[in-house]
């Protein structure tokens, strides 16, 4: 018979490991609370290197993302990229790394980096801050994995083999289903500020940029440049050729433009076929910018129904601004760039079209 004393030993050891995992549970559970509320990557990743290194006393977390997924490519191209970490965010083509985490598949690989084959243990951690022992969570999405956890502990003892995984695990559908979210989130946001038909920013967004860039100009002291757009007599151009040709001839348009000026430069579709861009430099650089875009769209060829070549010309205006102070109200700056350069734009259809005019009344607020 077994004696009293060793029984309540038993069972107080065994409350002990009961209630340990019911607050590792709970810490748990508030991250994956965390991980699939998050509105953006960068916070997500901030959820799992910080947060949840900090809840379980980790030396490091890395994420692992596999490029052959294609969400994970909007992930790492998306608004919310994080700026380049490669002490936390890792990642590459799996099968160009050969990458195949040993043990059963889908599982998690528990045990000391130096038990894993070199290239692997490179793969998952920075030999800066490897540490002594480490739970690899392979990330399942529809189609596979699509991403490796990889949390490290200094203490050689703290991820072995013989451990269960089953919190592990569950934590491995969170991270999955977090990934996912800030996917759709991320693909509604580019929605919401996307041309469907010239896939340019949409006014919405240019509006917003504009604001921001006021801001910066006003810290940073350089004008700003707003180049005003419009093709010349469109309304002809679609009733002689046809809508469909119409449609084609705005988005060569638009992409013609996005091709001429600089990459980091904004170029947005107003409306109609107005485009706008924000160009960097004073009225004498935006208009070189100006005439770059109006001698590109006259040089562009678009085709008809039937193939033949067709050709468009554009009327621009240009207005860059000085800004002095930050206004607190950065709107009414914005709204007097885009009216200047609307008139500017006019005056370039008045003057016979086919040509750039820059705004210069004014001339204490326009440089
Ligand atoms: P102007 O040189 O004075 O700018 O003449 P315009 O004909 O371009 O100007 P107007 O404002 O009279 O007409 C603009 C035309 O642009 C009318 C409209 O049918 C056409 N348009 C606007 N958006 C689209 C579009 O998405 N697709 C097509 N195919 N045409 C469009
Ligand atoms: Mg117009
Ligand atoms: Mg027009």
């Amino acid at each position: 018979m077994t004696e009293p004393n060793t029984l309540s030993k038993r069972l107080r050891k065994l409350i002990d490991t009961v209630q340990h995992n019911e607050r590792t549970l709970q810490r748990f559970q508030e991250i994956e609370v965390r991980l699939i509320s998050v509105d953006d990557f960068a916070a997500l990743l901030d959820t799992l290197v910080t947060d949840l290194a900090r809840a379980f006393d980790l030396s490091v977390v890395t994420l692992w993302l596999d490029a052959r997924v294609p969400y994970v490519g909007e992930l790492l191209h998306g608004d919310s990229a994080p700026v380049a970490d490669s002490r936390h965010l890792r990642g590459g083509h799996a099968d160009e790394r050969g990458l195949v985490l040993p043990g059963e598949t889908g599982a998690p690989w528990l045990g000391q980096p130096t038990d894993l084959p070199p290239a692997l243990r490179a793969e998952f951690f920075d030999p800066v801050d490897e540490p002594r022992s480490a739970a690899i969570l392979p990330i399942e999405s529809g189609a596979g994995v699509c991403a490796y956890l990889c949390l490290g502990s200094a203490d050689a003892g703290r991820f072995t083999a013989d451990m269960a995984t089953d919190l592990l695990k569950r934590f491995a559908i969170f991270v999955s289903a977090g990934l996912v979210n800030v996917v759709h989130r991320q693909r509604l946001r580019r929605q919401g500020v996307t041309d469907a038909l010239t896939a340019l920013p949409n006014r919405r967004y240019f509006d917003a940029r504009l604001r921001e860039e006021i801001q910066r100009a006003a810290r940073v002291a350089e004008p700003v440049a707003c180049l005003f757009i419009d093709i010349d007599l469109f309304r002809q151009f679609n009733d002689t050729f046809g809508h469909d040709a119409g449609d084609r001839a705005l988005m060569a348009v638009g992409s013609c433009i996005r091709r001429t000026v600089r990459q980091g430069e904004t170029v947005a579709r107003y409306g109609g076929e107005e485009l706008v861009a924000l160009v960097q430099g004073d009225t004498r650089r935006a208009c070189i910018a100006a005439e770059r875009v109006r001698a590109a769209v006259e040089a562009l060829v678009i085709h008809d129904d039937r193939g033949a070549p067709l050709h468009l010309t554009v009327s621009i205006g240009v207005a860059a601004r000085a800004i002095k102070q930050i206004s607190t109200d950065t709107s009414v700056t914005a709204n007097a760039l885009i009216e200047a350069a609307d008139r500017a734009m006019q005056l370039a259809k008045s003057s016979g079209r086919n040509r750039v005019e820059a705004h210069r009344e004014d001339a204490g607020a326009v440089v």
